[in-house]
């Protein structure tokens, strides 16, 4: 093999993967312009406005002097409360370093470079990481109105697809799949392919659209489902998340996973935020308030949008305001993040995520001057 820089050490496919694009700290927007960071408003990565969950602070708290101790690799007392709130066993359960870690430990577990997986366009860009990570294959199925197209994906299938990632409600579109219809599409992947079901804004959906989604891993032993402690339970900071599925996908998954991967104080928090269900309703409140709010705002400044069933939205800028990327650029001048989504093949939208009713109001107010600026 010829060598003539450093980067040829590593297999191509990894030279290929393009690199995760987060939103923008607020710290380092702060240093940029200078500005106070208190001045500045991040709608950028779905985070929870009102912050963290006062009883999961407060356990926290109660925790700080015991960090000298390493935490339970097993997740006892999360996994409990877990299987309790979900009516699942502890064997169902395994844990992640944030949902994104459920996420790999699917593509390390059973996938191999001789492998495929199916996901769709426009769906949650760590699919396509974890999948090329590992050398696999992608398959991006083209959307449908933005959404995924199930039946497509389902068409998709070849002999060495492994995995196929179902994002509901999808991030960056907000797009959901029916209940129904995705029941009906589960029982149409064949045997030897794993669904991984990731439901990072399940919290969010409207009641009449809920179901028990957690008893369906005893209708299908190749499900799992992906959830996190990063949205409507305002923990992102912790890194939690957790995955259900039949003990025998758990058993593998669990060989991957680092033994220590989720920290204490993230456990501690992330038990009780689940038991805090005053706010997480407050967390559904503000989302729905905030939503009808910028949809409000969006329809006088003739702003189209893609309906969503997240904590954020998704706005067609098109020219207008010198179009996305700039308009992205002339809000973080007035101090506020939003989140551009041309890696996600849609140059002409930027993502809001849905703030308190003072930042979307200030949101608001910017937008306007950014479109016609
Ligand atoms: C935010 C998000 C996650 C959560 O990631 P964490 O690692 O749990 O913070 C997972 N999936 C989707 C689609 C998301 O938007």
């Amino acid at each position: 093999m010829s060598f003539s820089a450093v980067t040829d050490l590593a297999p191509q496919h990894i030279r290929d993967i393009a690199p995760y694009q987060p939103g923008k700290p607020v710290s380092e927007l702060a240093r940029e312009l200078g500005l106070n960071e208190a001045h500045i408003i991040k709608l950028a990565s779905n985070e929870n406005p009102l912050g963290v969950s006062p009883k999961a602070l407060a356990a926290m708290t109660a925790a700080l002097s015991q960090q000298a101790l390493y935490p339970d690799g097993n997740g006892f007392a999360l996994k409990d409360v877990i299987a309790n709130k979900f009516n699942v066993n502890h064997y169902n359960i395994v844990l992640g370093n944030g949902s994104n870690d459920i996420l790999e430990f699917a593509a390390r577990t059973f996938l191999t470079p001789a492998d495929s997986a199916v996901y769709s366009q426009h769906a949650f860009a760590v699919y396509p990481l974890a999948v090329k990570s590992v050398g696999a294959r992608g398959i991006e199925v083209p959307a449908q109105n933005f959404g995924h197209d199930l039946d497509a994906m389902l068409a998709a299938i070849e002999p060495n697809t492994r995995l196929m990632f179902i994002a509901n409600p999808n991030n960056p579109t907000g797009t959901f799949i029916d209940a129904a219809l995705l029941y009906a599409a589960l029982k149409k992947v064949p045997a030897n392919v794993l669904v991984v079901m990731d439901e990072a804004y399940t919290e969010y959906l409207p009641r009449h659209l809920r179901v028990d989604t957690a008893g369906w891993i005893k209708v299908f032993p190749n499900l799992v489902i992906s959830r996190t402690f990063s949205k409507a339970y305002g923990l992102a900071g912790l890194r939690v998340g957790y995955g259900l599925a039949h003990p025998d996908v758990v058993g593998l998954m669990n060989r991957v996973r680092q033994p220590f991967n989720v920290n204490s104080l993230a456990q501690t928090a992330a038990a009780a935020a689940l038991l805090d269900n005053d706010f997480l309703e407050r967390s559904f409140l503000v989302n729905e308030q905030g939503m009808a709010q910028m949809l409000t705002g969006f329809a006088a400044l003739k702003l189209t949008h893609i309906p969503s069933f997240g904590n954020f939205v998704c706005i067609k800028i098109g020219a207008r305001g010198g179009g996305a990327g700039a308009v992205f650029q002339t809000l973080l001048k007035a101090g506020i993040i939003v989140r551009p989504i041309a890696s996600y093949g849609m140059p002409d939208y930027l993502r809001i995520s849905i703030g308190t009713k003072d930042e979307n109001a200030k949101f608001l107010t910017a937008l306007q001057t950014a479109l016609e600026s």
